[in-house]
């Protein structure tokens, strides 16, 4: 094929989305065409293994281009030698640069000035967005964990339950026409899971499991053994209610291989963020590959598309256009324009409205494409998380196994989500690597005569309970040989670490915008970010997942290591407080907060039965050009309780066949 073929469907975008919705379109005998921003998906992963084992940071962005740290921390204000994204022709987000939000030299993102005298407790303080997202082809399931669970039907009529956020276009009837198209994700992902045991969380949310899994429905793969964890936070929880719901342990469908198969079985080195060595787990180019199988499918690796043309006279998309480049820090080396009949956008939540917005020059809408209503790069969401540790009575044996096996999803739903936010808590296997940076901090506190990971000293935690890992040790010792061994073995061998994922409401204000000062290296603006937590719908959440870290912790006989962040200085530019904030309970009590980001990026160009409010139909089609669709988190009107990377797939599914019918004029 060449530039002159006569596309039926033009795509942005080569993650999960845009590489369903190709191989969907590519089986149905569909010429399609694929943009992908950065560079091919390489032949063997040992390139992306190498750069990764060489990182300095092991974070989940540290294998895959461009570099995340230069191989030298270049000055005191750049401590870690963050790379300059004006250099860069497809610079993302990474979770090293939500530290220096406020420098444009290290961080991606623009973000707005705090207003003057803000406080943590403030509903109007702006934060760093601490989720991040690759630009690479197969996108950013390189580096998700593969958790796969859908969401609940009370998920999607928020609005209508519980009086917050937003129904989904048609609630309820949305996930009923859903789930033949979860169980196509099921499919194409190769989910391991326990259908028996996922049974019970279904019945209690009233699910009825036999229309949820269709009548012969079962995983794909059997499920994945269970971390040791998983089995002693089961039992300790026998038994236990939070707020009227049982707390009990769900084995987490997951996209890896719990045989072998197509991909090698998972060999449980605990390395799935940032990268599978061996494949076991899913990633998007897995469907690419089958994609591009189909023989007409063709994908274009460093073209990013650039601007939206539309029809002065039909106002529908009649092109794209693109600017090629050879290298990540080189010279654009082309550009040009794409046509096709229809055309998708699939280019993740960040990107997809900053194309959007860039595609304003078309006469009617100066506000860019699809934008009548003003929506795009509005209602930006994700699971605010809250991180809680602690170290077990005797060793639970973590970092064997994949990231995590088992999660609390009893408390995903209930009548206090008219009071506050719902979560699902993730039981992490990782030890306290995500919360604490370890193994690193605790090897260096006893080597060092350190105590940051409060194991090697005098430290008292929220409890009031003393920390010293061994009392036997003075505190700040500077061990080595066999000694340092064997107490960081004490250590390394009980760490537990729970994440909550908690939904974060749909705010207008939280958007992205393009840039008016800061560009990258092909001269395009790069994001301008605000982000808030705007209520204390989330906030209280934070409080009950403190609460019931604590019980939990107590139930399991673990000593809690959760660290008070302390209080966030946010009117202080200079203050790398970027996720800190602060709750008063109606007890008048104080809590200081960090939250994390799960990489759950969602809600920018969403759907909804209203074109005033939406920038979407049902049918994941624009209100304003009807030959433009667009899939991905970007799409969802809600969060809900869930991991978004399934639905994403089953919208993917979904769209394909709407633009299938919309291509034979159905
Ligand atoms: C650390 C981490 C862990 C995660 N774990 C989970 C999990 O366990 N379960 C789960 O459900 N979800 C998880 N997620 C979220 C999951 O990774 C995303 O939801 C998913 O990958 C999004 O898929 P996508 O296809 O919409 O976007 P992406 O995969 O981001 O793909 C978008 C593609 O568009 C390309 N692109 C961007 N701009 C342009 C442009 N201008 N022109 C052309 N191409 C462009 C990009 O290069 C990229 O290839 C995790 C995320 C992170 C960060
Ligand atoms: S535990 Fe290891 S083999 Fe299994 S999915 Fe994770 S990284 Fe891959």
């Amino acid at each position: 094929m060449n530039s002159k073929t006569e596309y039926d469907v033009v795509i942005v975008g080569a993650g999960i989305a845009g590489a369903i919705v190709a191989y969907e379109l590519g089986k149905a005998g569909k010429k399609v065409l694929i943009l992908e921003a950065g560079p091919a998906v390489p032949a063997d992963r040992s390139k992306y293994m190498d750069t990764f084992f060489k990182a300095a940071a092991k974070t989940p962005e540290s294998p895959y281009p461009p570099a995340t740290q230069n191989a030298v921390a270049n000055s005191l204000d750049n401590p870690l030698g963050l790379p300059d994204p004006s250099t860069e022709n497809t610079p993302r987000y990474t979770v090293l640069q939500v530290d220096a939000w406020r420098k444009p030299t290290q961080c991606y993102f623009d973000y707005p000035p705090q207003d003057a005298n803000v406080s943590g407790t403030s509903l109007n303080a702006k934060f760093a967005f601490a989720s991040s997202y690759e630009r690479i082809g197969g996108g950013t399931t390189w580096h998700w964990l593969g958790t796969c669970l859908r969401l609940l039907p009370q998920d999607f009529e928020l609005k209508t339950l519980y009086g917050q956020g937003v129904d989904w276009p048609g609630g309820e009837q949305f996930y009923q026409d859903l789930v033949p198209f979860y169980e196509k994700a099921d499919q194409e992902i190769n989910v391991a899971g326990d259908k028996q045991r996922m049974q019970r969380l279904y019945e209690q949310f009233g699910v009825d499991p036999s229309g949820t899994y269709g009548a012969h429905y079962d995983f794909p793969m059997p499920g994945i053994v269970p971390a040791l964890q998983d089995r002693v936070y089961e039992h300790a929880t026998l038994g236990m209610k939070y707020e009227g719901n049982e707390v009990y342990v769900s084995p987490t469908p997951q996209g890896r291989n719990s045989r072998p198969g197509e991909r090698r079985q998972c060999a449980g080195n605990t390395n799935c963020i940032p990268i599978c060595p061996i494949q076991a787990k899913y990633d998007a180019t897995v469907t690419l590959a089958r994609a591009l199988q189909t023989g007409n499918v063709e994908i274009r690796y460093q073209h990013v598309a650039s601007n939206i043309q539309l029809d002065s006279t039909t106002q529908q998309v009649c092109a794209i256009d693109y600017i090629s480049y050879t290298h990540a820090n080189g010279i654009a080396t082309g550009q040009g324009s794409v046509t096709g009949k229809r055309f998708v956008l699939a280019a993740h939540a960040i990107e997809t409205p900053k194309l959007l917005l860039m595609s304003n020059k078309n006469p009617g809408f100066e506000n860019g494409v699809a934008n009548s209503s003003d929506q795009v790069g509005r209602n930006l969401m994700d699971h605010i998380m809250y991180l809680g540790w602690g170290l077990a009575e005797k060793p639970i044996y973590p970092y064997r196994g994949p990231l995590s096996t088992g999660g609390i999803e009893s408390l995903r739903d209930g009548d206090f989500r008219k009071q506050r936010s719902a979560y699902r808590i993730e039981i992490g296997n990782e030890g306290w690597q995500w919360a604490a940076n370890d193994p690193g901090t605790t090897l260096a506190d006893f080597i060092f005569g350190q105590n940051n990971s409060q194991l090697n000293g005098n430290s008292v935690n929220q409890q009031g309970q003393e920390l010293r890992l061994d009392d036997n040790l003075p505190a700040n010792s500077k061990l080595f040989g066999q000694q340092l061994v064997q107490t960081l073995n004490q250590a390394y061998t009980r760490q537990l670490r729970l994440g909550y994922l908690i939904e974060q409401l749909p705010d207008a204000n939280n958007r992205v915008e393009l840039s008016s000062t800061l560009k990258d290296n092909l001269g395009l603006p790069r994001p301008k970010v605000t982000y808030r937590l705007a209520s204390d719908y989330e906030r209280k959440a934070f409080v009950s997942a403190k609460q019931i870290t604590t019980e939990l912790f107590t139930q399991l006989g673990a000593t809690e290591y959760t660290q008070d962040p302390g209080e966030p200085n946010l009117s202080n530019a200079e203050d790398a407080s970027a996720t800190k904030f602060q709750y008063q309970d109606d007890s008048g009590t104080l809590h200081n907060f960090k939250f994390y980001g799960a990489g759950h990026i969602v809600g920018t160009y969403r759907m909804g039965d209203d074109p005033a409010t939406s920038v979407l139909n049902h049918r994941q089609q624009s209100w304003d050009h009807a030959n433009l669709y667009m899939v991905g988190s970007g799409v969802f009107p809600t969060i809900g309780t869930g991991n978004p990377t399934l639905t994403i797939a089953a919208l993917a599914f979904q769209g394909a066949g709407h633009i299938l019918d919309d291509l034979a004029g159905a």
